[in-house]
Parts: structure tokens; C-alpha cells; sequence
């Protein structure tokens, strides 16, 4: 299939650099919101991100030729004639399965259907629409227009074709896919986010600061950020959300949350959005 334009649902975080890739790469973009104001703060957000883009040499087109094949909406139903679309909406089953079912009765039956869930089944979204077998997950990372990796998801019911299609799209859009079956977790958060489990108990456990556990990660091992500041990154809100859907959906007592962390979320320490975490970001 021909994709020419991409429809975008949910213009937050992720939505907003899909969005700002999709239309980089010359796709016309339909993104849709609950709200203009919503909207207006992505574009916002598009248009400080383009010009430090474009100051450092990394985009071809002026800017306002790139925001020109931009439209946003806060009616659904205006995303009718995408060739192709990427859910972005809050990471709740609910509200997906309500944008999703809307998107599978507006859209034609050939169109793709992709979500960029972080920790939903692929499978149990694909079977609330009549498309399993034209859905898959795209899991941007944050921030997209600066991460090179995009995880590409099959449910159970994904076909080969699907695939293939959203593998080249996902090229066209300067990104690497890389393939992973649908478990929970996928491959990234499977094991980055035990990894920074597994920081947590050694702080807890006192075996290391929480700066000793960052410096041993990034100089012993070269990650360019220590597990306990990426957690601050991320969230830990996030982090513990994404340890429970491990646990439950391996029942395999590795993947218990760490109850420090637990401890810390209780408590709003849910790290840099909160101004405190494993550090202090106050000042
Ligand atoms: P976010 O809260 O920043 O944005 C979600 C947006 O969806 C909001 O603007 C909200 O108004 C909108 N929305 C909610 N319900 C809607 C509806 N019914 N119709 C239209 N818009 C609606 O969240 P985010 O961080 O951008 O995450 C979006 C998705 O991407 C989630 O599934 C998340 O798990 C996934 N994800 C997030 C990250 C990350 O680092 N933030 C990374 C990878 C994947």
C-alpha cells in the first residue's frame, strides 16, 4: 500500500515527536487530541524541537515546509482517509480500546493499524478490532526525534505483510526497526526496566550509594546514564507499573518489584516530573 498520510492519535509525549518525525520525513500528518489547546502545546513543542534541528544542520527542509504537511484535530473522524495510523494515547486498556475501536470502524479495512503501547499486550489490542491481522505495536522511544530504535511488535495474529509494510515505513522514517514477539515487556523494557529493578534493591540492600550504583553503570560499563537517574528520567510511577505487568504476566518471582521502589512511588517520589527521586532535582 501507498502510505502518504499518517493519522496520529494522542498528542503528548510520543505523539508529538511521531508526529514531528512522520512529517520530517515527508509524510503528510493528521494529529488528533482531546483538546486544541493540547494540540496547540504539541506544535509548540514541534516547532522549538525543528529549530534546534535545523540550527545544528539535521533537517533538509525549512521549517515551516515540514509544520506545512501538519494538521491537527480534535475530531476523530477526520483521520478517515489515513493510509495508515499510530495510537499514542494515555497507557490505559481502556482508553485504547475506545480510540482503537473507534479507528477500526472509520478506518478502510486496509489500512494498518499500529499502537505505541509500552507494556499492553499487542495481541489483546489487535482482537478488539476487526484488523488483527493489520495490527501491530510501534514502540517509539522517548525522545523520537532523537532515538534511532524503533521496536516493532507482532501480536499473535500480525501478518507477514503487515510487517514488512510497517518495517519499510519505519525505515523511510530514518528509523531501525528491529522485530520482537509479542511477550510482556517486548525486548526493551524486558530488560531495561529489571535492570533498574535490580539497582534498586542494591540500594535498598545498602549495597552501594545511589551514586556508587549510577558511577559503576556508566563508567564500568559504559551506559551513558547510571539506572537510578534513568529511573528518575522515566518515571518511577512508570518503572513500578512496568515491574507489575512483568510479574503478572510471567508469574516468575524474578520480576517483583522492588518494595523500595513502591516505597518511593507511595511516597510521590516519582523522580525528576516530581522534583525528587532517587536525587534531588529541587534546585
Ligand atoms: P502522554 O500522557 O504524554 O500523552 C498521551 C496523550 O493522549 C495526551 O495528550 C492525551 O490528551 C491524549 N489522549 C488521551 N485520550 C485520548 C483520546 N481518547 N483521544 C485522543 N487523544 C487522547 O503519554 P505519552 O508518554 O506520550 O505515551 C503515549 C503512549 O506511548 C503510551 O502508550 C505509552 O506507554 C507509550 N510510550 C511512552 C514512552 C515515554 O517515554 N513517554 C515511550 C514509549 C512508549
Amino acid at each position: 500500500m501507498d502510505i502518504k498520510k499518517i493519522g496520529i492519535i494522542g498528542a503528548g509525549t510520543m505523539g508529538t515527536g511521531i508526529a514531528q518525525v512522520a512529517a520530517t520525513s515527508g509524510f503528510e500528518v493528521i494529529l488528533n487530541d482531546m483538546g486544541d489547546d493540547l494540540l496547540q502545546r504539541s506544535l509548540k513543542i514541534m516547532d522549538k524541537s525543528l529549530s534546534k534541528l535545523a540550527e545544528k544542520g539535521k533537517i533538509e527542509e525549512d521549517k515551516e515546509a515540514i509544520l506545512g504537511r501538519m494538521k491537527t484535530t480534535t475530531d476523530l473522524s477526520e483521520l478517515k482517509d489515513a493510509d495508515f495510523a499510530v495510537e499514542a494515547v494515555f497507557e490505559d486498556f481502556d482508553v485504547k480500546r475506545n480510540v482503537l475501536q473507534e479507528l477500526d470502524k472509520l478506518l478502510p479495512p486496509e489500512v494498518i493499524l499500529t499502537t505505541n503501547t509500552s507494556s499492553i499486550s499487542v495481541t489483546r489490542l489487535a482482537a478488539l478490532t476487526e484488523r488483527p491481522s493489520k495490527f501491530m505495536g510501534m514502540h517509539f522511544m522517548n525522545p523520537v526525534p532523537l532515538m534511532a530504535l524503533v521496536e516493532l511488535i507482532k501480536g499473535i495474529a500480525t501478518s507477514t505483510d503487515t510487517f514488512e509494510q510497517v518495517k519499510g515505513l519505519t525505515e523511510k522514517m530514518g528509523k531501525t526497526p528491529v522485530e520482537a514477539n509479542d511477550f510482556p515487556g517486548f525486548i526493551s523494557n524486558r530488560i531495561l526496566i529489571p535492570m533498574i529493578n535490580e539497582a534498586v534493591y542494591a540500594l535498598m540492600e545498602g549495597v552501594g550509594s545511589a551514586e556508587a550504583i549510577d558511577t559503576v553503570m556508566k563508567l564500568g560499563m559504559n551506559h551513558p546514564m547510571g539506572p537510578l537517574a534513568l529511573a528518575d528520567l522515566i518515571g518511577l510511577d512508570v518503572c513500578l507499573n512496568i515491574m507489575e505487568v512483568l510479574y503478572e504476566g510471567f508469574k516468575d518471582s524474578k520480576y517483583r518489584p522492588c518494595p523500595l521502589l513502591r516505597k518511593m512511588v507511595d511516597a510521590g517520589y516519582l523522580g525528576r516530573k516530581a522534583g525528587k527521586g532517587f536525587y534531588d532535582y529541587s534546585g
